[in-house]
Protein backbone atom coordinates (compact mmCIF):
# COMPACT_ATOMS: atom_id res chain seq x y z
CA UNK A 1 0.00 0.00 0.00
CA UNK A 2 1.11 3.89 -0.52
CA UNK A 3 1.57 5.34 2.70
CA UNK A 4 2.80 9.49 3.60
CA UNK A 5 5.68 8.84 5.64
CA UNK A 6 8.94 11.11 6.69
CA UNK A 7 12.16 9.90 5.40
CA UNK A 8 15.43 10.54 6.05
CA UNK A 9 17.24 10.18 2.86
CA UNK A 10 20.53 11.24 4.15
CA UNK A 11 22.05 13.32 7.29
CA UNK A 12 22.88 16.13 5.04
CA UNK A 13 19.25 16.64 3.52
CA UNK A 14 15.99 17.34 5.31
CA UNK A 15 13.40 15.19 6.64
CA UNK A 16 10.51 15.48 3.92
CA UNK A 17 7.22 13.49 4.07
CA UNK A 18 7.04 11.46 1.13
CA UNK A 19 4.85 8.48 -0.32
CA UNK A 20 6.45 5.37 -0.07
CA UNK A 21 5.55 1.86 -0.46
CA UNK A 22 4.37 -0.70 2.72
CA UNK A 23 3.73 -4.21 2.74
CA UNK A 24 1.32 -6.17 3.89
CA UNK A 25 2.26 -7.44 7.78
CA UNK A 26 3.96 -11.00 7.59
CA UNK A 27 4.44 -13.75 10.33
CA UNK A 28 3.90 -12.08 14.03
CA UNK A 29 4.01 -8.80 12.61
CA UNK A 30 0.97 -6.10 13.12
CA UNK A 31 -0.36 -3.38 10.59
CA UNK A 32 -0.77 -0.11 12.84
CA UNK A 33 -2.56 2.87 11.50
CA UNK A 34 -0.93 5.45 13.17
CA UNK A 35 -2.66 8.18 15.26
CA UNK A 36 0.19 10.62 16.67
CA UNK A 37 3.69 10.44 17.53
CA UNK A 38 6.09 12.00 19.56
CA UNK A 39 9.30 13.52 19.00
CA UNK A 40 11.88 12.41 20.85
CA UNK A 41 15.91 13.74 20.86
CA UNK A 42 16.95 10.58 19.61
CA UNK A 43 15.13 11.39 16.11
CA UNK A 44 17.61 14.13 16.15
CA UNK A 45 20.37 12.05 16.88
CA UNK A 46 19.35 9.49 13.79
CA UNK A 47 18.65 12.44 11.15
CA UNK A 48 21.71 14.14 12.19
CA UNK A 49 23.69 10.89 11.32
CA UNK A 50 25.03 10.67 15.09
CA UNK A 51 23.81 6.70 15.60
CA UNK A 52 26.54 5.92 13.54
CA UNK A 53 26.87 5.24 9.82
CA UNK A 54 24.50 3.48 7.61
CA UNK A 55 21.10 4.29 9.48
CA UNK A 56 19.45 5.53 5.97
CA UNK A 57 17.73 5.89 3.99
CA UNK A 58 14.79 5.48 6.53
CA UNK A 59 11.27 6.32 8.05
CA UNK A 60 11.93 7.88 10.97
CA UNK A 61 10.01 7.80 14.15
CA UNK A 62 9.97 5.13 17.56
CA UNK A 63 7.63 7.16 20.00
CA UNK A 64 4.11 6.62 19.07
CA UNK A 65 0.17 4.62 19.14
CA UNK A 66 -2.68 4.14 16.72
CA UNK A 67 -5.06 1.07 15.91
CA UNK A 68 -3.87 -2.24 15.25
CA UNK A 69 -5.26 -2.58 11.29
CA UNK A 70 -4.40 -6.33 10.53
CA UNK A 71 -1.92 -8.69 11.66
CA UNK A 72 -0.01 -11.32 10.40
CA UNK A 73 0.05 -15.43 10.85
CA UNK A 74 0.52 -16.28 14.36
CA UNK A 75 -0.22 -13.13 16.03
CA UNK A 76 -2.87 -13.33 19.27
CA UNK A 77 -2.50 -10.85 21.46
CA UNK A 78 -3.94 -8.49 19.54
CA UNK A 79 -6.92 -8.18 17.29
CA UNK A 80 -7.89 -5.61 14.86
CA UNK A 81 -9.46 -2.44 16.18
CA UNK A 82 -7.18 -2.65 19.18
CA UNK A 83 -5.74 0.49 20.24
CA UNK A 84 -1.69 0.07 20.58
CA UNK A 85 1.34 1.89 21.99
CA UNK A 86 4.02 1.34 20.04
CA UNK A 87 7.26 -0.55 21.81
CA UNK A 88 10.93 -0.27 20.00
CA UNK A 89 12.23 -2.86 21.52
CA UNK A 90 9.82 -5.87 20.51
CA UNK A 91 11.78 -8.69 22.49
CA UNK A 92 11.59 -12.08 20.89
CA UNK A 93 11.10 -13.95 24.60
CA UNK A 94 13.88 -16.36 23.60
CA UNK A 95 17.27 -15.49 23.46
CA UNK A 96 19.38 -15.25 26.77
CA UNK A 97 18.65 -11.69 27.45
CA UNK A 98 14.66 -11.71 27.03
CA UNK A 99 14.54 -15.30 29.35
CA UNK A 100 17.28 -13.94 31.64
CA UNK A 101 14.45 -10.77 32.41
CA UNK A 102 16.37 -8.65 30.46
CA UNK A 103 13.74 -7.97 27.11
CA UNK A 104 15.19 -4.46 26.49
CA UNK A 105 18.22 -6.17 25.67
CA UNK A 106 16.60 -8.58 23.30
CA UNK A 107 19.44 -9.99 20.88
CA UNK A 108 17.57 -10.68 17.61
CA UNK A 109 16.05 -6.83 17.75
CA UNK A 110 19.54 -5.91 19.05
CA UNK A 111 21.08 -7.96 15.73
CA UNK A 112 18.11 -6.80 13.19
CA UNK A 113 17.22 -3.58 14.66
CA UNK A 114 20.82 -1.87 14.31
CA UNK A 115 20.40 -2.41 10.09
CA UNK A 116 16.70 -1.28 10.45
CA UNK A 117 14.78 -4.34 10.23
CA UNK A 118 12.51 -6.30 11.70
CA UNK A 119 12.96 -9.29 13.40
CA UNK A 120 13.02 -12.06 10.20
CA UNK A 121 15.87 -9.58 8.89
CA UNK A 122 13.74 -7.63 6.08
CA UNK A 123 11.84 -4.78 5.57
CA UNK A 124 8.62 -4.00 4.27
CA UNK A 125 9.64 -0.67 3.38
CA UNK A 126 10.64 0.92 0.12
CA UNK A 127 10.72 4.30 -2.23
CA UNK A 128 8.46 4.20 -5.15
CA UNK A 129 11.31 3.45 -7.25
CA UNK A 130 12.21 0.28 -5.06
CA UNK A 131 14.98 1.30 -2.88
CA UNK A 132 14.73 -0.29 0.43
CA UNK A 133 14.12 2.17 3.06
CA UNK A 134 14.97 0.82 6.92
CA UNK A 135 12.34 0.61 9.99
CA UNK A 136 14.10 3.71 11.56
CA UNK A 137 14.36 2.63 15.28
CA UNK A 138 12.52 -0.35 14.63
CA UNK A 139 9.33 1.37 14.58
CA UNK A 140 9.14 3.73 11.24
CA UNK A 141 6.00 5.64 12.92
CA UNK A 142 6.37 9.12 11.27
CA UNK A 143 4.13 8.04 8.84
CA UNK A 144 0.46 6.92 8.39
CA UNK A 145 0.84 3.09 8.88
CA UNK A 146 3.73 1.16 9.58
CA UNK A 147 4.32 -2.37 10.14
CA UNK A 148 6.05 -3.48 13.22
CA UNK A 149 6.83 -6.75 15.21
CA UNK A 150 4.38 -8.53 17.59
CA UNK A 151 5.99 -6.91 20.29
CA UNK A 152 6.36 -3.47 19.29
CA UNK A 153 2.32 -2.82 19.62
CA UNK A 154 1.24 -3.20 22.97
CA UNK A 155 -2.35 -2.93 23.54
CA UNK A 156 -3.58 -0.51 26.18
CA UNK A 157 -6.72 1.01 27.81
CA UNK A 158 -9.52 2.55 25.20
CA UNK A 159 -9.87 5.21 27.51
CA UNK A 160 -6.51 7.09 26.98
CA UNK A 161 -6.61 9.28 24.08
CA UNK A 162 -4.09 8.50 21.36
CA UNK A 163 -1.96 11.72 21.46
CA UNK A 164 -1.03 11.05 24.49
CA UNK A 165 -0.89 7.51 24.94
CA UNK A 166 1.58 8.73 21.90
CA UNK A 167 4.35 9.33 24.28
CA UNK A 168 4.06 5.92 26.16
CA UNK A 169 6.51 3.39 24.28
CA UNK A 170 9.50 5.89 24.72
CA UNK A 171 9.93 9.11 26.79
CA UNK A 172 7.63 7.43 29.93
CA UNK A 173 8.93 3.89 29.69
CA UNK A 174 12.39 4.88 29.82
CA UNK A 175 12.06 7.88 32.55
CA UNK A 176 9.77 5.70 34.63
CA UNK A 177 12.30 2.67 34.24
CA UNK A 178 15.33 5.18 35.14
CA UNK A 179 13.84 5.65 38.52
CA UNK A 180 12.02 2.67 39.19
CA UNK A 181 13.97 -0.18 38.04
CA UNK A 182 17.75 0.95 37.99
CA UNK A 183 18.23 3.63 40.83
CA UNK A 184 14.76 1.81 42.75
CA UNK A 185 14.33 5.72 44.48
CA UNK A 186 12.45 5.45 47.68
CA UNK A 187 10.86 7.91 49.56
CA UNK A 188 13.20 10.58 50.55
CA UNK A 189 15.93 10.00 48.29
CA UNK A 190 17.77 13.33 46.84
CA UNK A 191 17.63 13.40 43.28
CA UNK A 192 18.68 15.74 40.54
CA UNK A 193 17.43 16.07 36.70
CA UNK A 194 19.89 17.06 34.56
CA UNK A 195 18.24 18.20 31.08
CA UNK A 196 14.01 18.80 31.21
CA UNK A 197 13.23 17.72 27.82
CA UNK A 198 10.40 15.44 27.11
CA UNK A 199 12.14 12.92 28.61
CA UNK A 200 13.89 14.59 31.69
CA UNK A 201 10.54 16.28 32.69
CA UNK A 202 8.97 12.54 33.18
CA UNK A 203 11.92 11.37 35.31
CA UNK A 204 11.12 14.02 37.16
CA UNK A 205 7.32 13.08 37.21
CA UNK A 206 8.52 10.11 38.11
CA UNK A 207 10.98 11.05 41.13
CA UNK A 208 8.14 12.66 42.29
CA UNK A 209 5.97 9.45 42.39
CA UNK A 210 8.64 7.54 44.39
CA UNK A 211 8.50 10.24 46.74
CA UNK A 212 12.02 12.15 46.13
CA UNK A 213 12.60 15.09 47.89
CA UNK A 214 14.57 17.07 46.94
CA UNK A 215 13.58 16.84 43.02
CA UNK A 216 16.13 18.97 41.88
CA UNK A 217 15.82 20.36 37.73
CA UNK A 218 18.67 21.65 35.63
CA UNK A 219 18.23 23.30 32.57
CA UNK A 220 19.33 26.50 30.69
CA UNK A 221 15.24 27.32 29.25
CA UNK A 222 13.51 29.02 31.84
CA UNK A 223 10.38 28.30 30.08
CA UNK A 224 11.35 24.33 30.74
CA UNK A 225 12.10 25.09 34.09
CA UNK A 226 8.35 26.19 34.84
CA UNK A 227 7.52 22.69 32.91
CA UNK A 228 9.84 21.18 35.47
CA UNK A 229 8.41 22.48 38.94
CA UNK A 230 4.78 21.49 37.35
CA UNK A 231 5.80 18.16 36.93
CA UNK A 232 6.92 17.90 40.66
CA UNK A 233 10.68 19.69 41.16
CA UNK A 234 11.18 20.97 44.45
CA UNK A 235 13.97 22.97 43.08
CA UNK A 236 15.15 24.51 39.74
CA UNK A 237 18.70 25.66 38.58
CA UNK A 238 19.10 27.63 35.55
CA UNK A 239 21.92 26.23 34.11
CA UNK A 240 23.25 29.78 32.42
CA UNK A 241 22.01 31.71 35.58
CA UNK A 242 24.55 30.32 37.90
CA UNK A 243 28.33 30.20 37.79
CA UNK A 244 28.53 26.38 39.06
CA UNK A 245 25.67 24.43 38.59
CA UNK A 246 27.05 21.38 40.36
CA UNK A 247 28.01 23.52 43.47
CA UNK A 248 24.16 24.89 43.08
CA UNK A 249 22.70 21.37 43.18
CA UNK A 250 25.42 20.20 45.63
CA UNK A 251 24.09 23.13 48.06
CA UNK A 252 20.28 22.55 47.77
CA UNK A 253 20.77 19.11 48.80
CA UNK A 254 23.42 19.22 51.39
CA UNK A 255 26.50 18.08 49.33
CA UNK A 256 24.99 16.04 46.83
CA UNK A 257 22.26 14.14 45.88
CA UNK A 258 21.29 10.38 45.67
CA UNK A 259 20.63 10.36 42.58
CA UNK A 260 21.40 12.36 39.42
CA UNK A 261 20.10 11.48 36.28
CA UNK A 262 21.67 12.93 33.00
CA UNK A 263 18.95 13.16 30.46
CA UNK A 264 20.96 14.93 27.64
CA UNK A 265 23.48 12.53 26.39
CA UNK A 266 26.79 15.11 26.41
CA UNK A 267 29.89 13.99 28.45
CA UNK A 268 29.91 17.01 29.82
CA UNK A 269 26.34 16.83 31.41
CA UNK A 270 27.53 12.84 32.25
CA UNK A 271 30.48 14.56 34.39
CA UNK A 272 28.42 16.64 35.91
CA UNK A 273 26.01 14.56 37.23
CA UNK A 274 28.96 12.06 38.68
CA UNK A 275 30.31 15.82 40.48
CA UNK A 276 26.27 16.34 41.78
CA UNK A 277 26.03 12.85 43.60
CA UNK A 278 27.19 12.46 47.16
CA UNK A 279 29.67 9.53 48.06
CA UNK A 280 27.72 6.83 47.86
CA UNK A 281 25.60 8.03 45.34
CA UNK A 282 24.48 6.84 41.91
CA UNK A 283 24.65 8.60 38.34
CA UNK A 284 22.60 7.35 35.83
CA UNK A 285 22.62 8.13 32.33
CA UNK A 286 19.39 8.37 29.98
CA UNK A 287 20.43 10.58 27.17
CA UNK A 288 21.72 9.00 24.23
CA UNK A 289 25.09 10.19 23.72
CA UNK A 290 26.76 10.52 19.56
CA UNK A 291 28.52 6.80 18.50
CA UNK A 292 31.80 7.45 19.06
CA UNK A 293 32.07 9.64 22.02
CA UNK A 294 33.64 9.09 25.31
CA UNK A 295 32.61 10.48 29.11
CA UNK A 296 35.48 10.24 31.79
CA UNK A 297 34.67 11.12 35.50
CA UNK A 298 37.80 11.41 38.14
CA UNK A 299 38.44 7.82 38.85
CA UNK A 300 39.89 7.96 42.24
CA UNK A 301 35.75 8.72 43.37
CA UNK A 302 34.76 5.06 42.23
CA UNK A 303 36.67 5.00 46.06
CA UNK A 304 33.33 6.52 47.92
CA UNK A 305 30.97 4.46 46.41
CA UNK A 306 30.12 6.18 43.73
CA UNK A 307 28.16 4.95 40.85
CA UNK A 308 28.07 5.26 37.08
CA UNK A 309 25.57 3.56 35.48
CA UNK A 310 23.80 2.74 32.30
CA UNK A 311 20.22 2.11 31.23
CA UNK A 312 18.31 1.51 27.84
CA UNK A 313 14.35 1.50 27.25
CA UNK A 314 13.88 1.70 31.08
CA UNK A 315 15.78 -1.76 31.71
CA UNK A 316 12.81 -3.68 32.51
CA UNK A 317 9.96 -5.05 30.27
CA UNK A 318 8.15 -1.90 28.56
CA UNK A 319 5.75 -4.75 26.26
CA UNK A 320 4.40 -5.90 30.35
CA UNK A 321 4.63 -2.12 31.74
CA UNK A 322 2.85 0.29 28.99
CA UNK A 323 -0.71 -0.90 30.08
CA UNK A 324 0.38 0.18 33.48
CA UNK A 325 1.86 3.12 32.56
CA UNK A 326 -1.42 3.90 30.65
CA UNK A 327 -3.27 3.04 33.86
CA UNK A 328 -1.31 5.35 35.98
CA UNK A 329 -1.82 7.97 33.45
CA UNK A 330 -5.49 8.00 33.34
CA UNK A 331 -5.23 7.91 36.86
CA UNK A 332 -3.49 10.97 36.79
CA UNK A 333 -0.33 10.23 38.47
CA UNK A 334 1.60 10.66 35.30
CA UNK A 335 1.43 13.82 33.64
CA UNK A 336 1.75 13.42 29.91
CA UNK A 337 0.04 16.66 28.54
CA UNK A 338 2.26 18.42 30.34
CA UNK A 339 5.37 17.65 28.65
CA UNK A 340 3.91 18.30 25.34
CA UNK A 341 4.87 22.15 24.37
CA UNK A 342 4.37 21.80 20.63
CA UNK A 343 1.66 19.61 18.47
CA UNK A 344 1.46 19.65 14.55
CA UNK A 345 0.89 17.28 11.78
CA UNK A 346 3.00 14.95 9.95
CA UNK A 347 4.80 17.58 7.76
CA UNK A 348 5.98 19.42 10.84
CA UNK A 349 8.41 16.84 11.45
CA UNK A 350 11.45 18.91 10.65
CA UNK A 351 10.35 22.13 12.42
CA UNK A 352 10.08 19.91 15.56
CA UNK A 353 13.57 18.32 14.97
CA UNK A 354 14.68 21.62 14.89
CA UNK A 355 13.55 22.92 17.87
CA UNK A 356 14.92 19.73 19.48
CA UNK A 357 18.15 20.98 17.91
CA UNK A 358 17.61 24.44 19.78
CA UNK A 359 16.63 22.96 22.72
CA UNK A 360 13.31 25.00 23.01
CA UNK A 361 10.40 23.50 24.07
CA UNK A 362 9.77 20.28 25.33
CA UNK A 363 8.14 17.45 23.40
CA UNK A 364 6.07 17.94 20.37
CA UNK A 365 3.55 15.68 19.04
CA UNK A 366 2.78 15.39 15.57
CA UNK A 367 -1.26 14.41 14.96
CA UNK A 368 -1.12 11.98 11.96
CA UNK A 369 -4.76 10.68 12.30
CA UNK A 370 -6.85 13.63 14.24
CA UNK A 371 -10.29 11.56 14.61
CA UNK A 372 -8.29 9.09 15.86
CA UNK A 373 -5.83 10.59 17.90
CA UNK A 374 -8.17 12.46 20.00
CA UNK A 375 -6.66 15.43 20.25
CA UNK A 376 -9.31 18.18 21.27
CA UNK A 377 -6.80 21.48 21.40
CA UNK A 378 -6.14 21.31 25.59
CA UNK A 379 -6.02 25.62 26.43
CA UNK A 380 -2.89 27.01 25.44
CA UNK A 381 -1.80 23.62 23.15
CA UNK A 382 -2.92 25.04 19.58
CA UNK A 383 -1.89 23.44 16.43
CA UNK A 384 0.25 24.90 14.34
ZN1 LIG B 1 12.93 8.37 22.18
ZN1 LIG C 1 15.20 -11.71 22.78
Amino acid sequence: MRIRAAVLRHPSRPVEVEEVELDEPKAREVLVRVAAVGVCHSDVRHADGDLGPGKWPAVMGHEGAGVVEAVGEGVTHVVPGDRVALCFVPACRACRYCVSGKPNLCEVVAEHGARGMLMDGTSRLRLPDGTTLQHGLRTACFAERTVVAAGGAVRIPPALPLWQAALLGCGVVTAMGAVRNVARVQPGDSVAVLGCGGVGLQVIGAARLAGANPIIALDRVPEKLELARALGATHTVDGMGVADPVDAISQLSGGGVDYAFEVIGRPETIRSAWDAIRPGGTAVVVGLVPDGVEATVPAVEFLSDKSLVGTYYGSGDPALELPALAELALAGEIDLRGVVTHVGGLEGVEAALDRLRRGEGARTVLIVDDALAGYTEPDGLHRH
